[in-house]
């Protein structure tokens, strides 16, 4: 098993579509393990994004994700973090497949709607950045024998 970090972008939660993102992750059999809206400050935006500061473009990122309320979440599942990414597609939604969630959702490269951890260490450090180890809920669904075989 294995964790990732999503936050649903403030672009997401202004269009009123966490409801049919979180559906779509509910329908792929990942099992929601935290979650919580929040405002990110500009401190921890820097820290979150720390690859990008010194892009030219990080301050309109900066200005986006600190400007209205966003949905972090832990998503938990067998290759969540590959299965995830996969689920986005490609970063800019002008180039993302049809099918995928910011192919439907985005026209942006910038406004594409949810953040996926792209490996196990950012998983690692940025669920850590967004939880306290007492938010994430220990638990394994009843229906889980009906999302996979045993052996998976
Ligand atoms: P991803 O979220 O797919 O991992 P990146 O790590 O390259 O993409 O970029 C982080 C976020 O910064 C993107 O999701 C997007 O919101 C924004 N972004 C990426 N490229 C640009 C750009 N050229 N100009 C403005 N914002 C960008
Ligand atoms: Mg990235």
């Amino acid at each position: 098993m294995e964790r990732t970090l999503i936050l649903l972008k403030p672009d997401c939660v202004q269009r009123r579509l966490m409801g049919r993102i979180i559906s779509r992750f509910e329908d792929k059999g990942l099992s929601f393990v935290g979650m919580k809206l929040m405002q990110v400050t500009p401190e921890l935006a820097k820290q979150h994004y720390a690859e990008h500061v010194e892009k030219a473009w990080y301050p309109t990122l900066e200005s986006f994700i600190t400007g209205g309320p966003i949905m972090a979440a832990v998503l938990e599942g067998l290759e969540a973090i590959t299965v995830v990414r996969e689920m986005l597609g490609a970063t800019s939604g002008l180039k993302a497949a049809p099918g995928t969630i910011r192919g439907d959702f985005s026209s942006s490269r910038q406004m594409n709607l949810v953040h996926g951890s792209d490996g196990p260490e950012a998983a690692e450090r940025e669920i850590a950045l967004y939880f306290k180890p007492e938010e994430l809920v220990d638990h394994s669904p009843t229906i889980a024998p009906w999302l996979r075989a045993a052996d998976e």
